[in-house]
């Protein structure tokens, strides 16, 4: 028997720039041909939720809009045409939430780059409410051994920091610097980084968030609140003071993006992966050239890069630390991301 779909839902709707969001009711919207209707037990709370909360980007939200894109939860309904998951199936929803499936970057598993690219919680709605939609190429399905509460921040972060450990090219035995590994993406990159048989060297402030990235596996943690001299004491953590082979920048600050370039070792490669706004990604051309640098931007990930960073979280290879509250208490994590103050991620909890 098809389950039961109320009519009006519980949801978190910003209704001007800058919020904060509001907790109120909103119709519970119906399913396209080629989309699933999710009910979501959790969602994790991701740093990109609070730009589209402020508007920092220079990319428009659609207005009101409901956030969220690490929703995890059931499938209820769906359309005639989608034929690869059930109603009944597990499902996770992510930042990508359709592409057009047919132009040159669909079909070259480029499908983030897709100029006619969906994104859940910013130009669709999202998944801080009850029931939320998806194309249903694009949901991941979940086994249902896999727990929601646990799996909600690998559908951005995961994903996110899985593929942009691969675009740096490091191999196993390479060290990688994390810059804002404290945060969401940086506990669960710490954790990737380590199942990828990587060495880790962790950046971020405070002792909260050195407790917590040594527990990760980090095997040195750098305090750039404290450091008096960062660029040294990265490279003296890595083999023969060469510097890092890979940086992974995920700090929503402009300075450590500069920073990266005088301790990345040369043949080294810089990924951008943190999106601080209206900020700029300056680096000598003298280093860069007779250093050989690599400097690039990683954008979330396609399908199987998904189903791969859901497969690493499956075989228990990832474990990083997050609470869970109420979704009514959206706002309270926002001003705790806005200052820093979490070590991994919040997941809510959305009302039965
Ligand atoms: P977060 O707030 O959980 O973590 C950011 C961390 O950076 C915090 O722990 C903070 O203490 C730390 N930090 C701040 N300044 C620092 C500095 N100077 N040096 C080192 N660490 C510093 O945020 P998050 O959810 O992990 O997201 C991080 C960024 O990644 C956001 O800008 C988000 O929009 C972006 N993002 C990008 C993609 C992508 O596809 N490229 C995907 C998801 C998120
Ligand atoms: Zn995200």
């Amino acid at each position: 028997m098809a389950p039961t779909i109320p009519e009006k839902q519980w949801a978190q709707v910003v209704e001007k720039q800058g919020g904060p969001p509001g907790y109120k009711q909103i119709p519970v919207p119906t399913p396209g041909p080629d989309e699933v209707l999710v009910k979501i037990k959790y969602t994790g709370v991701c740093h990109t939720d609070l730009h589209a909360m402020k508007g920092d980007w220079p990319l428009p939200t659609k207005m009101p809009f409901v956030g969220g894109h690490e929703g995890a939860g059931i499938v209820v309904a769906k359309g005639e045409l989608v034929t690869n998951i059930e109603i009944g199936d597990h499902a996770g929803i992510k930042w990508l939430n359709g592409s057009c499936l047919v132009c040159e970057f669909c079909q070259t598993t480029d499908e983030p780059l897709c100029a006619a690219a969906q994104l859940s919680g910013y130009t669709v709605d999202g998944t801080f409410q009850q029931y939320a939609i998806g194309k249903a190429a694009h949901v991941a399905k979940l086994d249902k051994e896999i727990p929601l509460d646990a799996v909600a921040p690998i559908l951005c972060a995961g994903i996110t920091v899985y593929k942009g450990l691969k675009e740096s090219g490091a191999r196993p035995g390479h060290t990688v610097a994390i810059v804002g590994a404290g945060g969401g993406l940086g506990s669960l990159a710490q954790q990737y980084a380590r199942a990828m048989g990587l060495h880790v060297i962790a950046i971020d402030g405070g002792e909260e968030k050195r407790v917590m990235c040594e527990k990760l596996g980090a095997e040195t943690y750098i305090d750039f609140s404290t450091s008096k001299d960062l660029v040294a004491d990265v490279k003296a953590a890595t083999p023969q003071g060469l510097g890092a082979h890979a940086v992974i920048l995920l700090a929503v600050s402009e300075k450590p993006f500069e920073q990266a370039i005088e301790y990345v070792r040369p043949r080294g490669t810089i990924v951008a992966i943190g999106i601080p706004a209206h900020a700029f990604l300056k680096a000598p051309v003298f280093e860069t050239v007779i250093k050989m640098i690599d400097i690039k931007g990683s954008y979330v990930g396609n399908r199987q890069d998904g189903v791969e960073a859901i497969d690493f979280f499956a075989r228990g290879l990832i474990n990083a630390p997050f609470k869970t509250v109420p979704l009514k208490d959206l706002p309270k994590v926002f001003e705790l991301m806005e200052e820093n103050k979490i070590a991994g991620r919040y997941v809510l909890e959305i009302p039965e």
